[in-house]
């Protein structure tokens, strides 16, 4: 099967059920894609829900004050682009009925829109084989094909619009646009790729290298300090240890298996980060032996942590606080955690 097959079918199977995916209106399309720049999907879900509510059709948004408008986009920030929508829904209703236009220059030139919502729109709504370049499909791409020219330069942004343009099969950019941008965003993360598992791994030329992550190429990457950390899965009849991080610090108010830094900048073997981990686990909770889970990287700002996770079966039972909990694995959903630990999760 060719790439564009494979990722079609996986797309077809494995895509989010998202509001705007039912019918493919050109409006609910052009605000989901407005809402979503700079926006996490998660947040950015309830606020269009609630505006289509209140504004459902591109008419009641033109007629709608701009006060009503505003308190919808409230805490989405950039108001800009609410006050953009806004006034390019009630040119849309002058000059085209309140038809959405069509032809993709006459998209480009509503306010607030630049080259890749037009492109968003022309391909998601009106399937018109036009390409879309985010970062999700950057990223996708630049390991795809291992380019290592840096995408934070602007001269090679063309290079990713063009790739991205020759790939789509005609008639189908609806569907291999959204395609690559749900893969970007489910499956080739940032942060640990979940390559075992990628539809068009085959394919793939960062794949068969031993970091993927190296991809996309930045010029501007800072060095970044590398720290060596481990975390401890603590296991009790059929119950995990997991502790609230404090509120106020770094992703305070998540929840989190016990982790530790052991160092930064000093590369430790695999012996060094076992005994050292040991060390800290029996301080805490007395318990050995670990068994090695997996390894997973977090990419910080300033630096890039390897945390090698370990588990413990515990047989005397400890620590049950507002701030520390025995918890099954079903319920782990009730809990926030950051997606390294929702990721240590997966292994168990
Ligand atoms: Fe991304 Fe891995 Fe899939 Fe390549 S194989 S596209 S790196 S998830």
């Amino acid at each position: 099967m060719i790439f564009q097959s494979c990722l079609l079918e996986w797309f077809e199977k494995n895509q989010r059920p998202l509001p705007w995916r039912k019918h493919y209106r050109p409006y609910e399309v052009w605000v989901s894609e407005i809402m979503l720049q700079q926006t996490q999907m998660d947040m950015a879900l309830p606020y269009f829900k609630r505006w289509m509510k209140e504004l459902p059709t591109l008419k009641t948004l033109a007629e709608s004050d701009e006060k009503k408008v505003l308190k919808l986009w409230e805490g989405l920030g950039y108001y800009s682009r609410a006050r953009n929508i806004h006034k390019s829904a009630k040119e849309i209703v002058k000059k085209h009925d309140g038809i959405f236009p069509e032809d993709f220059d006459t998209i480009l030139a509503l306010k607030g829109v630049g080259r890749y919502t037009a492109g968003a729109i022309a391909s998601i709504a009106f399937n018109q084989d036009k390409p879309i370049v985010d970062g999700n499909v950057l990223r996708v791409l630049s390991r795809l094909y291992a380019i290592k020219k840096p995408i934070d330069v602007s001269k090679n942004k063309s290079l990713f619009w063009k790739l991205q343009e020759k790939l789509i099969p005609k008639g189908k950019a609806r569907y291999f646009n959204q395609a690559m941008m749900e893969l970007g965003a489910l499956v080739c993360t940032t942060q640990n790729p979940s390559c075992a598992i990628c539809p068009v791994k085959k394919f793939c030329k960062a794949a068969k290298t031993s970091d993927p992550e190296n991809y996309p190429v930045k010029q501007n990457r800072k060095k970044s300090v590398k720290v060596t950390a481990s975390a401890l899965v603590l296991q009790n009849k059929g119950k995990y240890l997991i502790r609230l991080r404090p509120l106020g610090g770094m992703m305070g108010g998540l929840w989190e298996f016990p982790e530790w830094k052991l160092t930064k900048n000093t590369p430790m073997n695999a012996s060094q980060i076992l005994n050292k981990t040991k060390r800290l686990a029996n301080n805490e909770f007395s318990t050995e032996p670990l068994e090695f889970l997996g390894t997973i990287k977090r990419n910080y700002t300033h630096h890039l942590e390897t945390m090698h996770v370990f588990r413990a079966h515990l047989t005397q039972p400890i620590l049950h606080s507002r701030s520390a909990k025995w918890v099954a694995k079903a319920d782990f959903k009730k809990y926030p955690f950051s997606s390294a630990h929702v990721k240590i999760s997966s292994f168990l």
